[in-house]
């Protein structure tokens, strides 16, 4: 069966916004949380999808940029949505595309391990957005389980020498967690390895009660 792929969009010329140097955003459709205050909420409504693409597509259309990619040290960042549901469309990629680019996953890595083992010898950076380390703040503002992001975390910080390709993202959430939510957050993440965070407020975009 053809391993094709929904996207929101295929973004160019993302310079330190996404990844180091030259990105190209893939943004796929689909995501298994339903954070309260999601900042890509076009990633739920299937009909929004405006890309079918193969991973051979897929290349086709980003090959333009490779040189800028080679010159900054840049390439592909998968998000979305979720990109790791769709670990079989970037394993497929990965084996065709130049292996100097350099693949980012932008992730709640809330979902099965498999999919996380499957791009784990092709991706060379991670950004996690982890919510809370809190799981009541967690699950009441994702609706959904902890239990796939901790799995994961937990073998994914216990490979060797991946500290440096792991920065954890620790929102303020208006409503959902303070201060000292943030900072037990960033406690237990220390104490699993991560050692790159990137603290932030979220604007609030889209409301859901
Ligand atoms: S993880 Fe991201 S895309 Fe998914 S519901 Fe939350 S904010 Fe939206």
């Amino acid at each position: 069966m053809e391993n094709k792929a929904s996207f929101i969009g295929v973004n160019r010329h993302r310079l330190g916004i996404d990844g180091h140097g030259v990105v190209t955003l893939c943004a796929f459709t689909g995501c298994p949380l339903r954070c309260r205050y999601c900042l890509n909420d076009q990633c739920h409504d299937e009909k929004a999808s405006v890309l079918r693409l193969t991973p051979a597509e897929l290349l086709d259309r980003v090959m333009v940029d490779n040189l800028y990619f080679l010159a900054t040290d840049g390439g592909i960042t998968f998000g979305g949505g979720e990109p790791l549901l769709n670990s079989c469309f970037i394993e497929e990629f990965c084996k065709i595309c130049d292996p100097n680019w350099n693949i980012t996953l932008e992730t709640s890595l809330n979902v099965p391990l498999e999919h996380l083992e499957r791009v784990f010898p092709y991706v060379n950076k991670y950004f996690i957005d982890i919510k809370d380390m809190n799981r009541d703040i967690y699950e009441d503002y994702t609706r959904l389980s902890q239990d796939n992001l901790l799995t994961n975390l937990e073998w994914l910080m216990s490979q060797p020498d991946v500290a440096d390709k792991v920065t954890v993202r620790l929102p303020h959430i208006p409503d959902c967690n303070t201060q000292a939510d943030v900072d037990h957050s960033r406690h237990v993440l220390k104490g699993m390895g991560v050692k790159n965070f990137d603290e932030f407020n979220y604007l609030i975009r889209n409301k859901k009660e």
